[in-house]
């Protein structure tokens, strides 16, 4: 049973929202130590919303779109009365003082906010290694990491903690660990989903999103959360609509081209390769066309991003003195986010001269323009999400191999572009992602084609 179908069992009370939301307690009392997905859960919160919504669906009031599903919030979206850390000891004791845009919405839809999931330190990793709290264990593949930054959110959707999560990609957070857990991830155009509330990272990159089991989840979220918001100065006035786009998709490959980059395979392991080949291979029979594509810049491309980071994440992290609030972050935070901060402020201090900062801008244009004139000719790019796969907690990789992890999805980022991953298949037990890609605002169309290939057997 899908997402979509579920919420309509809660409306018809033939499942309460109270018998979901226990029953979604009670895995996360069973296996939340051990995992760690969840900072902070507030049992008694969710179960007596979950009474009220009972309450009016009976008296046969019209509920929202979420009412009674379970959903978990990665911990650097503001949430009124949640410790907000970014999973920093620099927030330990922040408590959230006002909702996000998206929580805001949520909540409108008479969704049930369970609790605050682990991440890395502000967001700046791919493995949930980095968290003040402790590492999250991948629920899909034990004893590996889930990837990142979104972690948490990945594995209380792979673990069965919640309905639905959400998470923020900055350079493939929500991408990377859907890949490693299994689950699907989305992240929007820019400027779709409202990051007002959100603790950036890189404001000129991220956007938050959602992570589910189907892509009827991920649609019914996200047809939640989107839309215009006057607080938020980088949100779209027209943004695409969710509603329903999941249902009818059996025949959805008809027609479609997708393309496919050799580049993005060549450094991809082989076996997730053919993995994706073989998915790719299903498409075309299904009726999808596909053509090969080259891209030239895949090697500007983690320089780049990672630039960008640096710079936007050292001014973001300049309001965290000590002063108004938490700790001075330099004294107590990790070392990911310290080489950040001193990294991004040796830049910045450079760029009198347009050293650094001004060429990555230039970079930037130039794969903008490189991957949005490749999706012209088609409907789609098909590749691997992740291009290898995680790694075993406790190993200890240094930073330019854990860089390496995301030179397929900060593409997506830098250019603005709607992206999603879904499990296409799995190594020794270990599963593999596989990421659609598509113009700016075909946000629809991905989850569509996601739809149809969750179809293939
Ligand atoms: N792994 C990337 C980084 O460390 C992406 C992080 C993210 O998307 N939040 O910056």
């Amino acid at each position: 049973m899908n997402i979509i179908d579920k919420s309509k069992l809660i409306k018809n009370h033939e499942l309460t929202a109270l018998e979901n939301v226990e029953s979604y307690l009670k895995t996360i009392k069973n296996k939340n130590n051990k995992i760690n997905a969840f900072l902070e859960v507030k049992e008694d919160e969710a179960i007596q919303q979950a009474e009220k919504i009972d309450k009016r669906i009976k008296k046969g009031e019209k509920v929202g779109k979420l009412a009674g599903l379970a959903i978990g919030v990665k911990t650097n979206i503001n949430i009124e009365d949640f410790i907000i850390s970014a999973a920093s000891k620099t927030l330990e004791n922040y408590n959230g003082s006002y909702n996000a845009t998206v929580i805001d919405r949520i909540k409108a839809e008479d969704g049930i906010i369970l609790g605050t999931t682990n991440m890395d330190e502000f967001a700046a990793g791919s493995s949930t290694e980095t968290s003040y709290f402790g590492v999250t264990d991948n629920p899909a593949a034990p004893g590996r990491i889930p990837g990142g930054s979104s972690g948490g959110s990945a594995a209380a959707i792979a673990a069965e903690m919640c309905d639905l999560s959400l998470g923020s990609d900055t350079g493939g957070s929500i991408r990377n660990p859907a890949s490693h857990c299994g689950v699907m991830g989305f992240k929007s155009t820019y400027g779709v989903v409202s990051r007002q509330g959100l603790l950036d990272l890189a404001m000129s990159l991220e956007q938050i999103g959602p992570f589910a089991n189907d892509a009827s989840g991920i649609a019914l979220m996200l047809d939640s959360i989107v839309g215009y918001d006057p607080r938020e100065c980088t949100s779209l006035k027209d943004t695409p609509s969710f509603e329903g786009i999941t249902e009818n998709t059996q025949d959805i490959m008809k027609g479609m081209k997708l393309g496919v980059v050799k580049e993005f395979f060549d450094v991809s392991d082989d076996k997730i390769s053919k993995i994706v080949e073989e998915r790719i291979d299903k498409m075309a029979e299904m009726g999808a066309e596909v053509v090969e594509l080259s891209f030239k810049y895949l090697d500007l491309c983690i320089p780049t991003y990672y630039l960008i980071n640096y710079v936007e994440f050292f001014s973001a992290t300049r309001k965290y003195d000590g002063r108004k609030y938490g700790y001075r972050i330099e004294e107590v935070c990790g070392d990911e986010v310290l080489r950040r901060i001193h990294i991004g402020s040796y830049i910045s201090q450079k760029e009198y001269s347009g050293k650094y900062y001004k060429k990555a801008l230039q970079a930037r244009s130039l794969i903008r323009r490189e991957i949005t004139g490749l999706l012209d000719g088609v409907d789609a790019l098909i590749s691997p999400t992740v291009p290898k796969l995680p790694h075993k907690l406790g190993e200890s990789l240094d930073p330019m191999d854990m860089y390496a992890y995301d030179v397929l999805t900060v593409i997506a980022n830098l250019a603005g572009i709607p992206a999603g991953s879904m499990k296409a298949g799995e190594i020794d037990g270990i599963p593999v992602g596989l990421q659609i890609q598509g113009k700016p605002l075909d946000d629809a169309k991905i989850i569509q084609l996601m739809a149809g290939i969750e179809q293939i057997q």
